[in-house]
């Protein structure tokens, strides 16, 4: 099997980052932050527009966010290497599905690196469901959907559980951590 993983909100602890770093930055709008339940800023960033949010974390911050100093979701850490094991003693193939911007994927392949995360392939593009993948893990709403509709191998989306996607978990099957996967997806 090929098995297409994403990054933010999968591996890197993006969310995560961009809170705290608002309240390291902005302490005056600390307790304004909510919990993100959707895939728009304005949603849970309620002081900003969007365009202020975009430049906050796209232009001002993306080095901090999405370079070496980028936090790993602390399960990965853990998971890694136990699903890397699993994936070679199987014969399946680990691939980076991951729509990073153009200024931000050198970054994240050396976060990637740093973490000692290897993949047998590496696709950054926005149109995941171009990708030959037998099922992509994923934490965007949109992005399972659209997976989920057009997969040119008729893949399967499987949704990583996060507050933003509690409606994708009542459609796909649903994970909490990478190791799930050789258990309630392949086991
Ligand atoms: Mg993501």
């Amino acid at each position: 099997m090929r098995i297409g993983i994403d990054c933010d909100g999968v591996l890197r602890d993006f969310i995560t980052d961009v809170i705290d770093l608002i309240k390291e930055k902005h302490p005056e709008h600390a307790d304004k932050i909510l919990t993100p339940e959707s895939w728009d800023w304005e949603d849970w960033l309620p002081f900003w527009t969007d365009d202020e949010a975009e430049k906050f974390i796209f232009e001002d911050n993306y080095e901090r966010l999405f370079g070496s100093d980028a936090n790993i979701i602390p399960s990965v850490l853990e998971d890694w290497p136990i699903l890397k094991a699993w994936a070679i003693r199987n014969g399946h193939e680990l691939v980076l599905v991951s729509a990073q911007r153009e200024h931000c994927k050198e970054l994240t392949t050396a976060w990637l690196q740093r973490w000692g995360i290897v993949f047998d392939e590496m696709h950054y593009t926005k149109e995941k469901w171009s990708i030959d993948v037998d099922v992509l893990i994923d934490d965007s709403p949109e992005k399972l959907d659209i997976f989920k509709e057009r997969s040119v191998a008729y893949g399967q989306p499987i949704c990583m559980r996060q507050t933003w996607n509690t409606e994708s978990q009542k459609k796909y099957m649903t994970i909490d951590r990478l190791s799930d996967l050789m258990t309630r997806v392949f086991g």
